[in-house]
């Protein structure tokens, strides 16, 4: 049985859809809030019926924009999260936009003690291309208001996006770095249905080629190091003991449930899939009523996902847990790869991990470990 686990809620609402983004999301009405929120409460309720054996030690609400579903029904899932599961919180993270209606104290009142906020940019043509519906001042706003509240505030940023140079993306990271504990710096990847993509198509803008996106993470990297924030995983950076404990699970493959429409969820030998359609969640299909779409994970798939993950953080992959978990040894089952891969890898005791200047390769160095 695992000793704790993380719980992940899905608010699939925003007010305007982002020019890169294709998450699961619409503009919400009243009427949709609320029945939303009853399923979601009702599906809370139900997991907990099964999953409340292990305590819940962190939560992450995300989106989506949380907010947008309103004061009353973060209160809601709030309860219900309390009325079924034996929280410990150490950490609670809400995802917030620099266009949120200033949420703060009613954030921290609801227990929050962690917010992510959204900026991505603070140069003003860069937001305009992306979509982004607040410029670079509300974003400082934002930043301000949100660390009057709290000390843990981590800032998103993308890299690669249409008018960047390394110029304005280290420009960015210097004016979130005096507000801010942690920073993810995600590199931009576009589907071919999202409107940036349209837009490239047409000829209204260009991005920054695959060379020009790694130097603004390597100047990111180097500045964020300056400044004393660690990279401890590809994409993100934190002060000493600011490491996203919620995130950490999932590069820890430990276990999580998610609630919501399009939630996922790991539990056991299974991983279940909530459908990214409103209807059809609000109909009934969802995780907690064991009716949402399962997959059983193979331990060789399951070994994999282990090392793959653990190859993206700084910390690397635990050998000792993984042969314990797995029940192989892993000098042993892996040779090859270990072999193939001697000028790549660093190992530090039990620790295996990727060389520093080396981690952008993470996906191809963890498909040798594929067998
Ligand atoms: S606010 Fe976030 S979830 Fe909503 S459209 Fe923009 S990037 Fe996507």
């Amino acid at each position: 049985m695992t000793t704790n686990r993380g719980v992940y809620i899905h608010i699939p609402f925003c007010k305007k859809k982002c020019a890169y983004c294709d998450f699961y999301s619409v503009s919400p009405d009243t009427d949709i809030i609320l029945r939303y929120t009853d399923a979601l409460c009702e599906e809370i309720r139900a997991g907990g019926d099964k999953y409340a054996d292990a305590p819940v030690n962190t939560l992450y609400i995300g989106g989506g924009t949380p907010v947008l579903a309103g004061e009353r029904a973060l209160e809601r899932i709030v309860r219900a999260l309390e009325d079924s599961f034996k929280l410990e919180l150490e950490e609670f993270t809400v995802e917030l936009n620099p266009d949120d209606d200033n949420p703060y104290a009613f954030l921290k009142e609801l227990g929050v003690n962690r917010v992510s906020i959204g900026v991505q940019s603070v140069t003003d043509e860069v937001l305009r291309a992306a979509g982004r519906r607040h410029d670079g001042v509300a974003a400082i706003r934002a930043l301000e208001s949100a660390n009057k509240y709290f000390d843990n505030v981590s800032a998103d940023l993308m890299l690669g996006l249409p008018f960047q140079t390394v110029a304005s993306a280290t420009d960015s990271v210097n004016t979130v770095l005096p507000y801010v504990k942690h920073v993810s710096a995600y590199m931009l990847k576009l589907s071919r249905s999202v409107p940036m993509s349209a837009a490239l198509a047409r000829g209204e803008y260009t991005l920054p080629d695959d060379d020009l996106t790694v130097d603004m993470y390597e100047a990111v990297f180097a500045l964020l190091g300056e400044r004393g924030f660690a990279r401890y995983e590809i994409s993100n950076f934190a002060l000493p003991g600011y490491e996203s404990k919620h995130n950490l699970k999932y590069w820890r493959r430990e276990e999580y449930l998610g609630f919501g429409a399009a939630a996922h969820s790991q539990t056991g030998d299974f991983r279940y899939a909530n459908p990214a359609s409103l209807k059809d969640y609000i109909a009934g299909k969802r995780f907690g009523n064991g009716t949402a779409s399962r997959e059983k994970i193979g331990a060789d798939e399951a070994a994999f996902e282990y090392v793959m993950l653990g190859l993206r953080t700084a910390e690397g992959v635990d050998v000792a847990a993984c042969e314990a978990r797995f029940g192989f040894d892993f000098d042993e089952r892996f040779a090859g790869a270990l072999h193939r891969l001697r000028d790549v890898l660093v190992r530090e005791g039990n620790r295996l991990r990727i060389r520093d200047d080396m981690l952008l390769l993470e996906s191809a160095v963890a498909l040798e470990f594929m067998d």
